[in-house]
């Protein structure tokens, strides 16, 4: 079961700049040659969307025309504009102004070679993006207009990849903008960072977070029949080893029911993330475990201790690697082991999801320790060994930060027998000392989303359509070098702040 929509559902408009100077001739030439290269992108498996070519555009009625259409459009997530020839970019004032959808400029050119023997006037007419594109960057930068500027021949793999990754980051911000998260009671008590401000969130980043009495979760748990309830436990069967001690078929049941209670209210109310909170389990057995691992299995984004933000991110980025190997989870940093290799044991309580693993979980039960419910059911593994990012998301007061931490996953040094839970163990970049003190000191939360599936550009890609900071470590970061970043972002933020995210 999988609450992932199909993306060839989704479409990238393939949009050519020129003008009438040219006559119809040329014209039909730029026509002809951007129809190539949309089909060329369309048919590119690294695309997972739509490319649609759309009519060369020659004048500004056309251009806003175009603009208003795409906004409207359910399926258009965003455009790759491209200047064959020179369009004079005033022409383009009206209609990005108007322009809601994201959009990434294709600095490309038809012929990959000069035709040095052939090469003539009317050659020099027709191809001239090296000076279009230029005039178009301008109005861009002029505008102050969020894009990504993508250099190379159309069919290089690096032209690819990165027109890949910014397809990539609309398809986060199409889902950012009919996301909804359900968060089962409030936030952890006292607790700073999963927190912040709803309504700018809504505002900036479109999704919508909503909270739930416990009592109305546990009321749609009520109605699961045992019959379901069985088939479920079926599956965990077929699905997980289980050992002889962690078999415990009360537990279980409760565990099952639990998770048919929760996807049911989160399939009935549309919802595509969730959070929890141990503090606040009335009327329920069990903290969720195993529950929420599979709902994020299939796709739904998921926050503890009531961390809508963390849910809503790990929903988006679960979109974005739709179809791409390795998986996305909930993650928090949870202890060091320090020496000559520093590294991070990442887990949670309970919650971690199974796609980022390629092992067939155990299925267990274990005290949990806190919250003073019974034993929850939990999946145990270890993550996939690969690189990965970690990325979070908080609320400065006066705009939203993301901070994303480029890591190398590798196997735990030792076996972990007592370890009741899910585990991923890393190598952050450049170094735990240089990685843990930027990310402290730029207010990064402790909780995060682990992916293995996507990497640093799919969210900076996603970050500069969404219009928020972005803080990169990664093997290059230096502590002095971050610091100042973090003051000149500081002031630029506070000269640019308008509506106070
Ligand atoms: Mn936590």
């Amino acid at each position: 079961m999988t609450t992932m929509k199909d993306l060839r559902t989704l479409e990238v408009w393939f949009v050519t700049g020129s003008q009438h100077l040219y006559g119809p001739e040329a014209l039909a030439k730029v026509a002809e040659h951007s129809q190539v290269i949309a089909q060329s992108l369309d048919k590119n498996s690294a695309i997972p969307v739509n490319v649609v070519f759309k009519p060369v555009m020659t004048g500004p009625d056309a251009i806003r025309s175009l603009c208003k259409e795409a906004n409207n459009s359910e399926n258009c997530i965003g455009l790759i504009l491209w200047m064959h020839t020179f369009s004079p970019a005033k022409m383009w004032i009206a209609g990005l102004s108007l322009l809601t959808k994201p959009f990434v400029h294709l600095h490309t050119q038809f012929n990959q070679h000069l035709p040095w023997n052939t090469i003539d006037m009317d050659f020099m007419n027709l191809n001239q993006a090296a000076h279009g594109d230029r005039e178009f960057g301008f109005i861009t930068a002029r505008l102050r207009l969020a894009r990504k500027v993508v250099v190379g021949f159309w069919q290089d793999a690096d032209v690819i990849s990165e027109l890949a990754a910014w397809t990539r980051a609309a398809v986060g911000w199409n889902e950012s903008q009919n996301l909804k998260v359900a968060r089962f009671s409030d936030n952890m008590r006292e607790v700073a960072v999963t927190d912040g401000d709803k309504v700018a969130a809504q505002a900036r980043l479109g999704y919508s977070v909503s909270a739930y009495g416990i009592g109305d979760l546990v009321a749609v748990m009520n109605q699961v029949t045992d019959a379901d309830v069985d088939k479920l436990v079926a599956e965990y069967r077929e699905t997980y080893s289980i050992a002889e001690v962690h078999d415990r078929a009360d537990s279980i049941k409760v565990a099952a029911k639990i998770e048919l209670g929760m996807r049911a209210f989160l399939e009935a109310g549309n919802f595509g993330a969730f959070t929890d909170n141990f503090e606040d389990l009335h009327g329920m057995k069990q903290l969720p475990g195993i529950a929420t691992q599979r709902l994020m299995a299939s796709g739904y984004g998921f926050g503890g201790e009531g961390d809508w933000k963390t849910a809503a991110l790990v929903r988006t980025m679960k979109v974005m690697a739709q179809g791409l190997t390795g998986g996305t989870s909930f993650m928090e940093d949870y202890t060091y082991s320090f020496g000559d290799s520093p590294i991070i044991l990442g887990s949670h309580m309970l919650e971690i999801c199974p796609s980022i693993t390629t092992e067939k979980p155990s299925l267990e039960v274990h005290p949990l320790g806190i919250g003073g419910k019974e034993d929850p059911v939990r999946l145990v593994f270890t993550a996939t060994s690969g690189p990965a990012v970690v990325a979070s998301l908080v609320d400065m007061g006066n705009r939203f930060r993301m901070i994303v931490n480029e890591v190398n996953v590798i196997p735990p040094a030792e076996a972990l027998p007592k370890l009741p839970v899910a585990r991923a163990v890393w190598l952050p970049q450049p170094s735990l000392k240089v990685a843990a003190a930027a990310w402290i000191y730029a207010g990064g939360a402790h909780h995060t989303s682990y992916s293995q599936a996507l990497n640093f550009e799919h969210l900076e890609d996603f970050a500069e359509i969404a219009g928020i900071e972005l803080l990169r470590i990664g093997k290059d970061t230096t502590i002095e070098q971050f610091r100042k970043e973090l003051r000149w972002n500081e002031t630029s933020y506070w000269m640019n702040s308008t509506s106070g995210h």
